[in-house]
């Protein structure tokens, strides 16, 4: 990916977003609350660092919850469409995993790794290409 200044936004449009910086990464998360947030399907995410992500329209709504990981995730979600859109990781607070579906083009999205593969019901679709761990990144010792 890598692409700067990529925008986005929900279903409805209430709320719209810019990325102003990196794109750090991109990931698929096959982890049990991702599928209940994504209707099933893995949850397909790209990583920018928190002070990148502007929010140039509405507010969003969150929902906090405790992952497997052990991580504190704030989900946010459009509440009038109930599109998702970006997570906050109680471990990686300078990082935000933002939602490829919400892209205006999700064709330039590109992951790069499977995450959570032991929770994947065996419809999901895993890149044997790509490296996939059964579980999540282990915590940043930093
Ligand atoms: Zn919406
Ligand atoms: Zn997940």
């Amino acid at each position: 990916m890598g692409q700067n200044n990529a925008e986005g936004g929900c279903l409805c449009g209430a709320i719209r977003y810019k990325i102003n910086g990196k794109i750090l990464g991109a990931a698929v998360c096959h982890c049990r609350d991702c599928q209940y947030v994504c209707g099933g399907a893995p949850s397909y995410v790209f990583l920018v660092t928190a002070q990148s992500l502007e929010i140039t329209k509405g507010e969003t709504a969150s929902f906090r919850s405790t992952a497997d990981s052990g991580a504190i995730r704030i989900r946010h979600f459009c509440k009038a469409c109930g599109t998702p859109l970006f997570a906050e990781n109680s471990f990686y607070p300078d990082v935000l995993s933002i939602k490829a579906g919400s892209l205006d083009d999700p064709s330039i999205y590109k992951p790069a790794a499977h995450f959570w593969t032991k929770s994947a019901p065996n419809w999901h679709c895993i890149d044997p290409d790509l490296p996939s761990l059964p579980e999540g990144e282990s915590r940043d010792p930093k």
